[in-house]
């Protein structure tokens, strides 16, 4: 438990659904006020909401678009309508549309550029100027935004060169946030999570060959849980982290460490 998190108003996008409702719950837990983003999954938003309410925690659901500007906009409004105020956002909401290049349709490149890269880019922009409006002492941290990027930010992945893409973008637009306002006392960091059990890769891992394969590739030799993903989370939005940002945690059972040497290669 971190007493950092505790009363933190946090803002986490696409919380209704994998790696966004476990990073929601466990802020739950360490008492943080949530505010649980969703797009389509209203009933899920609701059950996370509940789960946190239930542990005695606080919790709001907020519907968005995240590539949608007023949707973004809508949504800052009503959390600091609710919570007085905003301390922290993760930056979590995205989605594939996966396919070969040349079988790739404009409308797919666009989608998932729309949601990934543009709804990072909204998000991340509605956060800094809520936070900029914040009083502040000297070197006092006054915001803080955690990106869900994946190891294919830096992993070349074929047949997803829209995802890929996206995520490469991110990583970018997330250091260059982190130099432009650290002076201003608001810290951005990345997590790169390689493959967790959500329903985005329920396709691979709810089939045995596919996932057999998927594990040859994870040196830990499991997929990971969505509280891997949040423990991180949870440690670079709490003050542990205080002189951390513009760093990505990666966050992949050892995925990225090149796993085609391990027996020399
Ligand atoms: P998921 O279970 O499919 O959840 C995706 C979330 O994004 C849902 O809450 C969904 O909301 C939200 N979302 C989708 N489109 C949206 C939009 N236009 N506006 C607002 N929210 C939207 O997938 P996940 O695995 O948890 O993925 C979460 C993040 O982790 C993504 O950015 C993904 O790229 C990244 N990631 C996942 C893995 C993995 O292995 N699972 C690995 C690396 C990175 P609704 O359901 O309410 O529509």
């Amino acid at each position: 438990m971190s007493p950092s998190l505790q009363g933190q108003r946090i803002f986490v996008t696409g919380g209704s659904s994998g790696i966004g409702r476990g990073i929601c719950e466990r802020l739950g837990r360490e008492n943080a006020r949530v505010a649980v983003g969703f797009h389509s999954g209203d009933e899920r938003a609701e059950q996370v909401a509940e789960t946190i309410r239930e542990a005695g925690g606080e919790a709001i659901t907020v519907p968005a678009d995240v590539s949608e500007e007023n949707d973004v906009e809508v949504a800052f409004a009503q959390i600091g309508e609710a919570f007085g105020g905003l301390d922290s956002v993760v930056i979590n909401a995205g989605l594939q549309a996966d396919a070969s290049l040349a079988e790739m349709s404009l409308d797919q490149w666009r989608k998932v550029m729309s949601v990934d890269l543009d709804g990072a880019f909204l998000v991340a922009r509605a956060a800094v100027r809520h936070f900029q409006r914040r009083e502040r002492d000297e070197t006092e941290t006054v915001g803080k935004l955690v990106f869900v990027s994946s190891v294919h930010e830096f992993i070349p992945w074929a047949c997803h060169v829209n995802y890929a893409s996206a995520k490469g973008g991110v990583e970018m637009l997330m250091k260059s946030i982190a130099q432009e306002v650290a002076s201003k006392g608001i810290r951005a960091n990345g997590i790169a999570p390689g493959a967790i059990k959500t329903p985005i890769n329920e396709d691979v891992w709810s089939d045995e060959e596919k996932l057999e394969e998927l594990l040859k590739i994870i040196p830990f030799g499991r997929l990971g849980e969505t509280e891997d993903v949040a423990a991180a989370a949870a440690w670079l939005l709490s003050d542990e982290s205080d002189y951390v940002t513009g760093t990505t945690l990666i966050v992949d059972g050892g995925m990225s460490l090149y796993p085609g040497f391990i027996g020399n290669g």
